[in-house]
């Protein structure tokens, strides 16, 4: 059987997207459809619509997606129809030299759906990050799909797929935030102020958030930042010092992905403390540091892929966290939209007005 459903597409480099008739295929083996929900706005689907990833359009966007497993094809046991899912982008393989050593959170060949969804003329789609989720069913490899507590809210769980993963993971497991460290936060966004969420979670008694935008430190205040900074008005570092006795932070967090903010976050930690960057730099981008200052500072400088997650160890635990009222992860929904509103939204985003929007389907 193939279904016939209405997706979302950016057909050229940055034209606005349209919605469109798409072509799902019945699952081939180790594959599912699901039955998209929700479907969170990030900043990659925009990414993806600028030609900010590569070429290869068109591209079907969304991929921060909760839904129900309608159809899987031979061989899947992970998860059966009726299941319902939070869909991840680290199907991991099992086999690859990280997998190997047991660290699956690095996964280097993940899975993804072999057959492909295309237009209704036959035109290949590429869905965004191997998922495809602004559309009413999307074929995934059956690994991508990570069951969780059907009581969440599709709108509020299908955020852990992409950013709210990202940035609690960036504390959590990256950061190694552990209780009664100091954390500072540059960029309060969604993935910033996950990664605030993320470092109450751990037990940070000082989180200090950094942007440029008061709109912004106040959401950052509502997920736990216990100190915030405008940078464009304040000397960030001196004033991230001024919250920690003069010393910096445990743990700097860059959400922003830019070589001025890195290099704050690089100076704003104390002796020994860590960096992560978790904010996805461009390829132009360029950054210079004493080498003695690397050494001389000690401690680790890490990057965040995905938060460092393994989906089917974080999301059922940070479902069920948030039902028990311990992670706000429904805070981060500033709205919900219909499926042709998908273009709006990324102007929201970059006016700064929203968290996230979500699209219902
Ligand atoms: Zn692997
Ligand atoms: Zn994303």
């Amino acid at each position: 059987m193939v279904y016939e459903v209405k997706g979302v597409v950016a057909r050229s480099k940055g034209a606005p997207v349209t919605v469109e008739t798409v072509t799902v295929p019945d699952p081939g083996p180790g594959e599912a459809v699901v039955d998209v929900q929700a479907c969170g706005v990030c900043h990659t689907d925009l990414h993806y619509r600028d030609g900010g990833i590569n070429d290869d359009y068109p591209f079907l966007l969304g991929h921060e997606a909760a839904g129900v497993v309608s159809a899987v094809g031979e061989g899947v046991t992970n998860v059966a129809v009726g299941d319902f899912v939070v869909l991840n982008w680290r199907a991991v393989c099992g086999q690859c030299r990280a997998c190997l050593k047991g660290e699956l959170q690095y996964c280097f060949a993940t899975h993804n759906a072999a057959r492909k969804m295309t237009l209704a003329d036959g035109t290949e789609l590429s869905p965004a990050l191997g998922i495809g989720a602004f559309v009413e069913k999307t074929l995934v490899h059956s690994g991508q799909c990570t069951k969780v507590d059907p009581a969440a809210p599709a709108t509020a769980a299908g955020l852990l797929g992409c950013g709210v993963m990202a940035g609690v993971g960036a504390a959590i497991n990256t950061g190694g935030v552990r209780r009664g460290e100091s954390v500072a936060v540059f960029g309060c966004g969604g993935v910033g102020d996950a990664a605030i969420a993320g470092a109450k979670l751990a037990g940070a008694t000082t989180i200090v958030a950094v942007d440029i935008d008061d709109r912004k430190l106040a959401w950052a205040e509502r997920f736990g930042a216990t100190h915030t900074v405008n940078s464009r008005q304040t000397d960030a570092v001196e004033a991230i010092k001024g919250c920690t006795d003069g010393f910096g932070v445990d743990v700097a967090i860059d959400a922003v992905g830019h070589p001025a903010v890195f290099e704050q976050a690089f100076y704003a930690r104390d002796l020994a403390g860590r960096v992560v960057l978790v904010g996805v730099p461009t390829p132009d981008m360029r950054i210079t540091l004493p080498l003695i200052e690397v050494f001389g500072r000690g401690g680790a400088i890490r990057s965040s892929w995905y938060g460092d997650c393994l989906p089917s160890r974080d999301f059922p635990m940070l479902v069920d966290l948030y039902r028990q009222g311990r992670f706000p992860l429904e805070d981060f929904v500033s709205e919900t939209i219909g499926i042709d509103d998908v273009e709006s939204a990324f102007e929201k985003m970059h006016s700064g007005d929203v968290l996230r929007s979500v699209v219902v389907l």
